[in-house]
């Protein structure tokens, strides 16, 4: 028998609980360490127990004290972890504020439709009434009227698209803007320009006249960089008395300014049937700010959008005398600002809905 018990099993025993229990971190991990210490059949501590038949009476009863240590400081270890792991624990339902958080879905608003409501607020400010049309219209509204008759050779300036059938009246409702009966004929095309609503506004009302119409207007073009078979223009139109060209150039002016920021503009002499005189209008390049670059073809300008005052014949054609009152007119592309303003070089990018291009722009 020896003098001194030999407690390397217990010691050994409580070291490995004690490295164990470092790691445990779940109710499951609690379970399987009590089921492997103190299960009554096969637990490591009850295992101990069973060497107490081999001892005598007094290191039985010394042995048998420091087993039940050994099992009582498991217990209460136990029990600590898990009182802890459950203080720890948010109730039941709890919102866990350490999550990230979920991404909504926002759409953006298209780069187009930003240009267009821009376009809007400038000439409202201005004092400017804005007001849509017919898209499908008819040949007097969109040439006749506009000093373009049947055999004017400015016609094949613009390819029209036109319908297979001839629509009588009444499908022109659900756009803005009632048309009055003494205007509705059969429109046997879809407008090549939103000047159409020149005319209509006109017959409409008398002078003093200051009108923006944005809208889709539709050519017979292949898409490609540059072109779209349909596309969206602003159509401004002044009428008064004493309204000059220098009137156009200033509001032109405020205009590029309010768009492109420090710009300078340039009109240049062209021709359009309905404008007289008429000029082409270019802004001055952004991108090299004059000197010549490759998106200004090195010309240090950008060719933005026509305009002139309004012919005498397009008044007569209204029932405008020509000799009161004097105007000015100017459309420009949605598409062309949109480009030139946020450096997009490809038209159909607009029209594509690709996510990866209108997420470019800011919300
Ligand atoms: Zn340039």
């Amino acid at each position: 028998m020896p003098d001194t018990l030999d407690r390397s099993g217990i010691d050994a025993l409580r070291a490995d609980f004690r490295a164990r229990l470092v790691g445990a971190r779940t109710d499951r991990d609690l379970k399987t360490l009590n089921d492997e210490f103190l299960s009554r059949k096969s637990g490591s501590v009850t295992a101990l127990m069973k060497n107490l038949a081999t001892l005598a009476p007094d290191a039985k009863r010394e042995y048998g004290q420091l087993v039940n240590t050994l099992k009582s400081e498991i217990e209460t270890a136990l029990a600590e972890t898990r009182a802890a792991l459950e203080s720890t624990r948010p109730p039941a339902g709890a919102v866990d504020v350490t999550l990230p958080g979920r991404e909504i879905p926002i759409g953006r608003i298209h780069p187009l439709m930003r240009v267009r409501q821009q376009v809007e607020d400038i000439f409202t400010r201005m004092g400017y009434e804005i007001l849509e049309g017919p898209e499908v219209e008819d040949d007097y509204h969109n040439f006749e009227a506009l000093n373009m008759p049947p055999d004017h050779p400015a016609r094949d300036m613009q390819d029209t698209l036109y319908l297979a059938a001839p629509i009588v009246g009444g499908t022109w409702g659900a756009h803005k803007g009632a048309i009055p009966e003494a205007q509705l004929r059969a429109a046997t095309l879809l407008r090549t320009h939103t000047s159409a609503m020149q005319i209509r506004y006109m017959k409409t009302y008398t002078p003093p006249v200051r009108i923006i119409v944005p809208g889709r207007v539709y050519r017979r073009d292949n898409l490609d960089l540059s072109h779209t078979p349909m596309f969206q223009q602003f159509e401004g139109l002044v009428v008064g008395e004493g309204i000059t060209l220098a009137d156009l150039k200033g509001t032109l002016e405020a205009m590029m300014h309010e768009l492109f920021g420090d710009v300078k503009i340039r009109l240049r002499p062209s021709f359009f049937p309905y404008t007289e005189p008429s000029a082409e209008v270019d802004v001055s390049c952004q991108g090299c700010h004059g000197a010549g670059c490759g998106t200004c073809k090195q010309t240090g300008w950008l060719e933005i959008l026509g305009s002139g005052m309004v012919h005498p014949a397009v008044f007569e054609a209204v029932g405008y005398d020509p000799d009161k009152v004097a105007g000015f007119a100017f459309g420009l592309g949605m598409e062309r600002v949109a480009m030139l303003k946020y450096g997009v070089d490809d038209i159909r990018l607009f029209y594509e809905n690709d996510l990866r291009f209108l997420e470019q722009f800011p919300l």
